[in-house]
């Protein structure tokens, strides 16, 4: 009996992991252009602005980057600024102080340990201060291209949207997501799922009469 439930068990799974890669297929297909929506040039870039995109968006989050990165160039120009001048530049992202402190931290540690260059493993990386698994994940394949998952609100929201998990942790979800495709899949799962949610399942109103995958999605059509 047991070992019924086990093999229903892994049945599903399969069968989830199964739709996934046909999901995969439809949104490459809806959106051949899929990027990571912060503009940046290097790692450093990316690491910051991730950094600020914390209860921001994106468009917030590039808007002030783009004066930002004129003043900061290196983890040294924040080492050396006084904190206040990081919060100023860096006000209406919100949560500024806490934003600044850890930024201000981690290009210390960054000089310290790293000469100033941005680590290329999840260990090194979430042991910055301020920096967490999706920071570190969102580095890692953006810039290195070296498979992760970025758990953010798109990806949370979407994966439990369609039935791919029922968790709300973010690292559980990342954990169940990992075993649910193959890690060539990761990069491009993220990059795919996070514009979706950008331009057709937003967080709002899910366009799902316009949505490459309502066919495969079962809360399609679930919205008032
Ligand atoms: S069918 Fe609707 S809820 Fe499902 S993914 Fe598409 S837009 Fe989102």
């Amino acid at each position: 009996m047991a070992a019924k439930k086990s093999s229903q068990a892994k049945e599903s799974d399969n069968a989830k992991a199964a739709r996934l890669q046909k999901i995969l297929i439809l949104l490459k297909g809806a959106y051949p252009d899929a990027r990571v929506g912060l503009n940046f040039e290097n790692a450093f870039e990316l690491l910051i602005a991730t950094m600020l995109s914390a209860q921001c968006t994106d468009e917030r989050v590039n808007q002030v980057c783009e004066e930002l990165f004129k003043r900061f160039t290196s983890p040294s120009d924040f080492v050396a600024a006084p904190l206040e001048e990081i919060e100023q530049a860096i006000f209406s992202t919100g949560f500024y102080r806490n934003k600044a402190k850890n930024i201000k931290a981690c290009c210390e540690t960054l000089l310290i340990r790293y000469q100033g260059q941005i680590p290329r493993t999840l260990d090194e990386l979430v042991n910055l201060p301020g920096v967490g698994r999706k920071t570190a994940n969102c580095v890692l394949s953006n810039c290195y291209n070296i498979p992760g998952i970025t758990v953010d609100t798109h990806v949370i929201r979407i994966s439990k949207l369609l039935g791919l998990v029922k968790i709300t942790d973010p690292v559980k979800i990342e954990f169940a997501l990992m075993e649910l495709m193959p890690k060539t899949s990761w990069n491009e799962f993220d990059l795919l799922i996070i514009t979706h949610g950008r331009r057709t399942c937003k967080a709002r109103k899910p366009n799902c009469a316009e949505c490459a995958i309502s066919k495969l999605c079962p809360s399609a059509f679930t919205f008032a």
